[in-house]
């Protein structure tokens, strides 16, 4: 029979998209794996992962066991060794075809902005870009609107249904817009790195995943172009996203960029952590785009984020207000960033920042 996506109830199970590179699984798919687990509990489904490479090791696949996923279809093909759109939609659409799952995960990295849009149209089907919230359970959702929205939760009608609210930042971040796709299926949505927090490894839901070897139908023919060389980026980027710390300067550097940025990395280091920014720094030119903390550049939750001279706009509350401690120095009292520190310090980055360090060295040596 031919595949229908608005044959809703035919779909079934929550699906991941677990990209790898080098035949190795990114870390996104295990965070995604963690939030699919709880939709597909809830949903009281399969949750799925899905592999597209060439010899993957069973470990790695396995692991995806150990996040969550009962089962992985593993996409094993010469063709499918690096990346292209035209082969791994194929084999993707192919699959969902097939299986049809009511709901598809794909993080929002480079090649998950381009794939997951490009099999949603393939599909006829809906995806809501880049979410930072998901939930299927109408409680649950009521209890994340009581805590992050002025809706009055409690006197609104909520239709009772199992369909995926898929919540993401909307008009340049000033407003939270949460977007359901009742009509066709798979619901399909592309989730930013970072935002969902990865369980931690069960070792007993590794041992029992299952592995379903996928038949690839792919021939060359079905891609369009060729890859003729994967260049690396030559500067090594910040791993911000896996930081424990995050030490992020903003325009308050201004007086002295280079002295800021330096002081910022010496804190970070006695810290053991990374340095982060604001986009005003980057747009200025003063750091790399790969240090932008915000709604367009990482999401983060270290254990510790220190802001230097970062007034604390929306958007870049965004991508660090869930870390776990804030500390904020301004020498502006009244700077919105004061409203989500757990520690705010009035006064110059410049003085204060050495004293910081000069603090924690004394603590450590102490030790
Ligand atoms: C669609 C859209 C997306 C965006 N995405 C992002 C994003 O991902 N990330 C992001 O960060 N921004 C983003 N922005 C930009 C955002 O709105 C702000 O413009 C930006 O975050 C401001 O950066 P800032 O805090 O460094 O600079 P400012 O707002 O200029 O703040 C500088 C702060 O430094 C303080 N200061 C100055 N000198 C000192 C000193 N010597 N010591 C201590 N404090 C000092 C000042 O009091 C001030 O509070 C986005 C904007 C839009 C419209």
């Amino acid at each position: 029979m031919a595949f229908n996506s608005s044959d809703t109830a035919a779909f079934k199970g929550v699906w991941v998209f677990c990209e790898q590179r080098e035949g190795v699984i990114m870390s996104t798919s295990y965070q995604l794996l963690s939030e699919g687990r709880k939709l597909a509990n809830d949903l009281g489904v399969e949750l799925c992962g899905v592999v597209l490479g060439k010899d993957i090791k069973e470990e790695y696949l396995k692991a995806l066991g150990g996040y969550g996923a009962d089962k992985v279809y593993y996409c094993n093909h010469e063709l499918l060794d690096v990346y292209t759109t035209d082969a791994y939609t194929k084999v993707i659409c192919d699959l969902v075809e097939d299986k049809k799952p009511e709901i598809f995960l794909i993080g929002a990295t480079n090649i998950g902005r381009d794939l997951g849009p490009r099999c949603a149209a393939r599909l006829h089907t809906g995806l809501t870009a880049d979410c930072t919230h998901l939930d299927v359970d109408v409680a649950k959702y009521k209890e994340f609107l009581k805590t992050t929205s002025t809706i009055d939760v409690d006197n609104t009608v909520f239709e009772e249904n199992t369909n995926l609210k898929m919540t993401r930042p909307a008009f340049g971040g000033h407003l939270m817009a949460t977007i359901i796709c009742p009509r066709f299926r798979p619901q399909m949505s592309t989730v930013r790195p970072g935002v969902m927090q990865t369980q931690p490894y069960d070792e007993a839901g590794a041992a029992k995943t299952v592995i379903e070897n996928v038949n690839v139908a792919l021939s060359k023919d079905d891609i369009h172009v060729d890859v003729i060389e994967v260049k690396k980026a030559a500067k090594k980027l910040v791993d911000l996203i896996g930081a424990d710390v995050v030490v992020s300067v903003g325009r308050g550097i201004s007086k002295d960029v280079e002295g800021g940025i330096k002081l910022a990395e010496e804190l970070a280091g006695v810290l053991g952590g990374v340095v982060g920014s604001s986009r005003a720094c980057v747009d200025a030119g003063w750091i790399g785009a790969d240090h932008q903390v915000g709604q367009t550049g990482k999401t983060v939750h270290p254990r510790i984020y220190v802001a230097l001279g970062i007034s604390g706009a929306i958007q870049h509350l965004a991508g660090m207000q869930d870390s776990e401690c804030i500390i904020a120095v301004n020498k502006n009292e009244s700077a919105p960033i004061f409203d989500v520190a757990s520690y705010g310090i009035v006064g110059d980055l410049y003085k204060v920042t050495p004293m910081l360090i000069e603090a924690i060295r004394a603590a450590k040596a102490a030790k």
